[in-house]
This record gives structure tokens, sequence and C-alpha cells, in this order.
């Protein structure tokens, strides 16, 4: 067995990939910053199905809480084959005049700097250069990194410019080292991210404007990423994938 990481995986798009990934064989870490409760449902919904699951607390903004949730994934006896870097947060929709230094920061510590925290950590242990056995890593960006998100959250957009040139950086960094490093960039997906901008039913509202006018629903999220860390992918590096309805 192998291990797949899966960062923010109590709820939403990261629950998803998990609930998909152990189907796919993997012993799936799951990963949450507060709430126990709903990642421990998500550990025994993988354990029903007949799969292999742990839950780990950290929030990936910071550096002792990741090396910590690391290290505890190596006491599991099994390597780390993928890294999916999924939590991720976003604030009240404002416009950039009204952001705050605090704001900015705080979006940039658990989107940025947490993916990279990660992604160092995983390619420690996967890479071939330090003995490792190879592995893959999904990034989880967003539409908004091409479309910038004015009047809402512009902090957030530029958050996953930050991580789509990461995906990219790191691609062609450890690309000769048996790691592929590849994103997906969902656009309108039904789960609680948007109550946090302050508009619950925001996905609703926009779903007629889209070219295929709906929202998407985590599960097709997460069948994406489970296709980039399997085998199938195996030629596929640093690459996109938009899940976005055709905007
Ligand atoms: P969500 O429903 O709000 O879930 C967020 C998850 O991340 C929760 O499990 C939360 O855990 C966890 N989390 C938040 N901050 C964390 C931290 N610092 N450390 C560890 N875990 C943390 O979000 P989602 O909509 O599924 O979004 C998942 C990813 O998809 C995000 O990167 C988001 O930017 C991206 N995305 C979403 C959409 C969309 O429309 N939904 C569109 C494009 C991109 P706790 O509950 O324990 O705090």
């Amino acid at each position: 067995m192998a291990i797949a990481l899966v960062t923010g995986a109590s709820r939403g798009i990261g629950k998803a990939t998990a609930l998909l990934l152990a189907k796919a064989g993997y012993t799936v870490a799951v990963n949450y910053r507060h709430n126990i409760v709903a990642a421990t449902a998500v550990v025994n919904a993988i354990a029903a199905q007949g799969g292999k699951a742990l839950a780990l607390r950290a929030d990936v903004g910071d550096e002792a809480q990741v090396m910590a949730m690391f290290s505890a994934l190596d006491r599991e006896g099994e390597p780390l084959a993928s890294l999916v870097n999924n939590a991720g947060i976003l604030f009240q929709q404002s416009r950039v005049e009204d952001l705050t230094a605090a704001r900015i920061n705080q979006v940039l510590s658990t989107n940025v700097t947490g993916y990279f925290l990660c992604c160092r950590e995983a390619v420690k242990r996967m890479s071939h250069r330090r003995g490792g056995q190879g592995g893959a890593i999904v990034n989880v960006s967003s539409a908004a990194s091409r479309l910038g998100s004015p009047g809402e959250y512009v902090d957030y957009a530029a958050s996953k410019g930050a991580v789509d040139s990461l995906t990219i950086g790191l691609s062609l960094e450890v690309a000769a080292e048996g790691i592929r490093v590849n994103g997906v960039r969902p656009g309108l997906i039904y789960t609680d991210i948007h109550a946090s901008g302050g508009e619950p039913g925001r996905v609703d509202r926009v779903a007629a404007s889209l070219p295929m006018q709906r929202g998407g629903q985590p599960e097709e999220v997460a069948e994406a990423i489970a296709w980039l860390l399997s085998d199938s992918a195996s030629y596929v590096t640093g690459s996109f994938i938009d899940l976005a309805g055709g905007k």
C-alpha cells in the first residue's frame, strides 16, 4: 500500500478526493485544520467502503505543524506516493482598496506557503535523488488565477496565480527525479467555501452565466485529480486541467 495525503480533506473537494483515492487503493491521510468530527467521518466512510485512512490535524500554513504531520506519515511505514494540495481559504467578498495586510497574509499563508511546505516535505520523501520511489503531486488552484476575481477576492485569485507558478516551476525542478506535478483549476463548485465569502448561494447565482449553465460537483474535480495522480497520466507533468464548465 502507498499513502496519498489530501490536505483540507474534511469536506468539499478534498473529501470527495479522499473517498475516490481510497477506492483507487491508497491509504489516505485526511488532513484537516479544525473540524475533527468531519475528518473522522471521512475516515469512517473510507473504512466503510473497505479502504484505509487516518485523520491528521495540521494547519498547513504552520511549518511546525506540517513537519509534525509528515513525521506522523513516516511512522505509518508505507511510502508517500501522492500529495493533493487542496486546503484553501477565502474571505468576505471585498474590493482591493478595502483589503488589510492581515487578511492578505492569512490567505497567502494557507494558499501559498501551505502548498510550498507540503510540496517541500513530499519531494524530500519522493525524490529519486533522495532515495525515494517517486510520486505525484496535484495542486488545487482555481479558475480565479485566470479570471482575477474582481470585486470579490483578488487576494485569493492572486494566491492561486502563485500556485500555478509553483506547479510549473516545481514540475520542471523534479521532472527527472520521478515526481510529476500538475494542477487542477476548478470553477464554481458546490462546497461550503462560498459561505466564507459571505454568499453561500454564489454557485446558483452565477451558474446560468457559465457556458455549461451549471455549477460543478466536488466529485467531478476529484476524478481529474485521481487521473493526474494515476499511472494513466504517466507522461503528464506541469499541466493544468480546467474544471470550470467552459469558463
Ligand atoms: P471548503 O469546502 O471550504 O473546505 C476547505 C477545507 O480546507 C476544509 O477541510 C478545511 O478544514 C481545510 N482547511 C482550511 N484551511 C486549512 C489550513 N490552514 N490547514 C489545513 N486545512 C485547512 O473548500 P473547497 O471548496 O472544497 O475548496 C478546496 C480547494 O479547492 C481550495 O484550494 C479552493 O481554493 C479550491 N477551489 C474551490 C472552488 C469552489 O468553487 N469550491 C473553486 C476553485 C478552487 P477545516 O474544516 O478543519 O478547517
